[in-house]
């Protein structure tokens, strides 16, 4: 399902490249990423993730660093300071194949003032009642930060990382950027309904029903050529073959 805008007869690491350096791009033209942020892809032992000088909004194929998940050794490129958050979530849960972190404003606010960041709206539907929050708010540096943070994100889809940012996690590019874009909204929308009164969480069920209506692969693909086309028109993906 996933709209990979890349040649058929591109290697498979070329795909990986390709797919990372556009997924970061998106991110960036949706106003996610600002000069820091990444978003990765795991392909069987390594994780391919956008590089640490690069602009978010440039990054080419070749600036995409590569990384053992085991062991942390760079395979290729310059990864983030930050890719131990992406290998502690690779680590702990297996089917984990896309990890993204930014600091995106309304998410992060709510880990800031200790609210939690709960499900009123449906674009939240996804991450359950409550996006957990991992306390610390360092930067995700070494191995036993990743995994401090991975074993809070649980098996949630998102977790708050207070003072910072976010991770998102996802068992492919699309999806992830879905559940980035999601998260962001449902924040956004949350904190403006709080300007206004109390907003009503929704009940287990609710949440239940309108995840199968809006986590679903059609749904999934929608936004994910929605946001490309939205980077393309924006002129961010001009130079991308
Ligand atoms: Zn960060």
């Amino acid at each position: 399902m996933s709209q990979v805008r890349t040649a058929p007869s591109l290697t498979h690491e070329a795909a990986d490249r390709a797919l990372v350096a556009l997924a970061c791009r998106v991110m960036a033209a949706a106003g996610l990423f600002d000069m820091h942020g990444h978003i990765s892809l795991r392909d069987g032992d390594v994780a391919y993730i956008n590089g640490r000088r690069s602009s978010r909004i440039s990054v080419t194929p070749a600036q995409v660093a590569v990384v053992n998940i085991a062991d942390g050794a760079v395979v290729s490129g310059e990864p983030p300071a930050e890719t131990p958050l992406h290998l502690g979530c690779y680590r702990a849960h297996p089917e984990i194949r896309s990890v993204a972190h930014f600091h995106p404003l309304a998410a992060t606010a709510f880990a800031t003032v200790g609210k939690p960041l709960i499900t009123a709206f449906n674009a939240g539907a996804p991450f359950g009642k409550v996006v957990p929050v991992y306390d610390d708010p360092d930067l995700v540096r070494n191995d036993s930060q990743g995994s401090a943070m991975a074993k809070d994100l649980g098996k949630h889809r998102a977790v708050l990382l207070r003072g910072h940012g976010v991770a998102v996690v996802a068992d492919d590019v699309p999806s992830c950027v879905t559940l980035s874009l999601y998260l962001e909204e449902n924040a956004k929308r949350l904190a403006y309904a709080m300007t206004i009164g109390d907003p009503q969480p929704y009940t287990e069920d609710e949440i239940k029903r309108v995840a199968a209506s809006l986590w679903q692969p059609f749904v999934i693909e929608k936004t994910w050529i929605d946001a490309q086309e939205r980077a393309r028109r924006a002129g961010a993906l001009d130079d991308l073959a």
